[in-house]
């Protein structure tokens, strides 16, 4: 359809929610608010900065390059090590977020429960009983947000201390104390790495070996921090560069299984995990699929650490949890004091539990009973104006989900331009457009290394990858503008 400027009657000046106001919502408000559109950012904890605010365990750092994990307005030239650690991130986000008039836009410490399409606009309810009403509405409700806590036997029997990695109790104190960490992903490789220099013992209970990238973490001196300082442009080459690197090296590794990439990325993991010295330990280490089939752990020293003789990986099952710790199929008691579960994320939860009620009653929660969907993954069809950052089937990997929130921002304001300029009250996708996606996107899965055969939360319930099938010219190809074609318009 051809939006024809001007054509609608004059409107009230349009209002935005913006929900959570992690990395992606700081994002919207940041462009909202210098459109001159009015916004209201709701978080329900009492302080910006999602993932970086709620994980802070034992050696939390972001394995995305930190140039690359920086917005693109908002350089800054200070990060202090080639991948900065989860504090620093967090202190970057406040401070962009005080920056650019953020915090004044955000109603903190309330949940939005419910959100409902009625009249050409969403009703916007929150637990403590406030409502409002706007007339689009941005999800930036993360990905990886609702702890998947492993519902192991006997948990609650635990006589030391138990939580999940995204809980973290900085009350408990683990110096010289016997800790176990259930799990073998990025975030518990990156806690063994923090660890084994502090306990007396350490015990990581592996369910499935991890193919482990080697990567140091080496510190930017003095000179190189002022050197970026001084001269911008050579600061925006040397991001320019990592991006084309991250995306030559690992996006085309993980949709092109059979490409030389994926071979380069299997080599150097192989290489990583030949330097494990005993032969039975490298033995248990070493996965039994693909490469980046399970999201690529990023480490320089995680096999050191499992090395240390005071450091235990145990691959028997986990049978059940004891009061004195973590008993294994072969009989084993592993006693503990601590005992994390850094068991990942429930990654189909996206805004779920708020309920989202579209055109005509349609319930997001019925919408996505099988899998989430979104048409490129921004839009819904009859949930007008409500767009989503980094919601399902979007890029998530490797590599910077800034950018991916700022494309995907980028194409949501293109439509909400529209309904600012009153040429639109509302804007969904079509459902041929939303079958059709779907419809490619699952056929260009069978290329991707995410079906080769292991378990990962890149998958859905039906075992089909729930992210972005497709390349990264594609994903910046079609965020570049909306084909109005594919939406309907009123
Ligand atoms: P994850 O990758 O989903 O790993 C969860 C781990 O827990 C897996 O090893 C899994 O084993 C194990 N597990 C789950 N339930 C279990 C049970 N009942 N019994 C035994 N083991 C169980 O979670 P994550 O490490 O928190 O990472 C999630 C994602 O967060 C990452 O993939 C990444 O995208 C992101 N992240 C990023 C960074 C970064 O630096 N950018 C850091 C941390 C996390 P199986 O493999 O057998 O299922």
């Amino acid at each position: 359809m051809v939006v024809s400027p001007g054509a609608a009657p004059a409107r009230t000046p349009l209002r935005v929610a913006v929900i959570g106001a992690g990395m992606a919502g700081i994002l919207a408000a940041i462009e909202l608010r210098r459109r001159g559109v009015e916004c209201v950012v709701f978080e329900k904890a009492d302080r910006v900065g999602g993932t970086w605010r709620e994980n802070t365990y034992p050696g939390l750092s972001c394995d995305v390059p930190a140039h690359s994990y920086t917005y693109t307005f908002a350089r800054n030239p200070d990060w202090s090590r080639w991948y900065a650690d989860g504090a620093e991130i967090q202190r970057y986000f406040e401070r962009v977020a005080d920056e650019h008039g953020v915090l004044a836009l955000v109603r903190f410490g309330d949940e939005v429960t419910g959100l409902e399409f009625v009249d050409g606009g969403w009703n916007l309810r929150t637990a403590s009983g406030h409502a409002d009403r706007f007339e689009a509405v941005i999800a930036a409700t993360g990905v990886l947000h609702h702890p998947n806590v492993a519902r192991l036997d006997g948990i609650d029997t635990f006589a030391g201390s138990s939580f999940h990695s995204a809980r973290w109790d900085h009350d408990v104190p683990l110096d010289g104390r016997r800790v176990g960490v259930i799990g073998t992903g990025s975030t518990a490789v990156q806690i063994t790495s923090a660890l084994v220099p502090r306990v007396e013992r350490f015990h990581l209970f592996q369910r499935t070996a991890q193919w482990v990238y080697p990567s140091p973490n080496p510190a930017y001196s003095d000179d190189e921090r002022a050197a970026f300082r001084a001269d911008p442009e050579a600061y925006e080459r040397f991001v320019q560069k990592l991006r084309i690197s991250m995306i030559e090296r690992v996006v085309s590794a993980v949709t092109e299984v059979d490409s030389p990439q994926h071979a380069e990325v299997e080599r150097l993991c192989r290489e990583h995990l030949a330097t494990v010295r005993d032969p039975d330990l490298r033995r248990r280490l070493t996965p039994t699929y693909r490469a980046m089939c399970k999201r690529l752990v990023v480490s320089g020293d995680f096999y050191e650490a499992i090395q240390q003789p005071h450091a235990h990986l145990v691959t028997d099952p986990i049978t059940r949890v004891e009061p004195a710790g973590v008993r294994t199929a072969d009989g084993t008691l592993h006693e503990l004091d601590v005992l994390v579960l850094a068991t990942g994320f429930r990654a189909d939860r996206f805004i779920r539990p708020t309920t989202v009620v579209g055109r005509d009653g349609v319930d997001l929660d019925d919408v996505w009973a099988t899998s989430p969907v979104a048409y490129l993954s921004v839009t819904v069809p009859e949930f007008p104006n409500f767009f989503m950052l980094n919601g399902p089937n979007g890029p998530v990997g490797n590599f910077s989900l800034i950018e991916v929130a700022e494309r995907q921002l980028a194409y949501a304001m293109q439509l909400i331009d529209g309904l600012v300029r009153g040429d639109y009250r509302e804007v969904s996708p079509t459902h041929e457009a939303m079958l059709r996606f779907e419809q490619e996107r699952c056929a260009a899965a069978e290329h991707t290394v995410w079906v080769t055969g292991c378990d990962s939360w890149y998958l859905d319930a039906r075992g089909v990858p729930a992210s972005w099938t497709f390349t990264h010219a594609r994903f910046v190809e079609e965020m570049s503008a909306p084909k109005f074609a594919d939406f309907v318009i009123r």
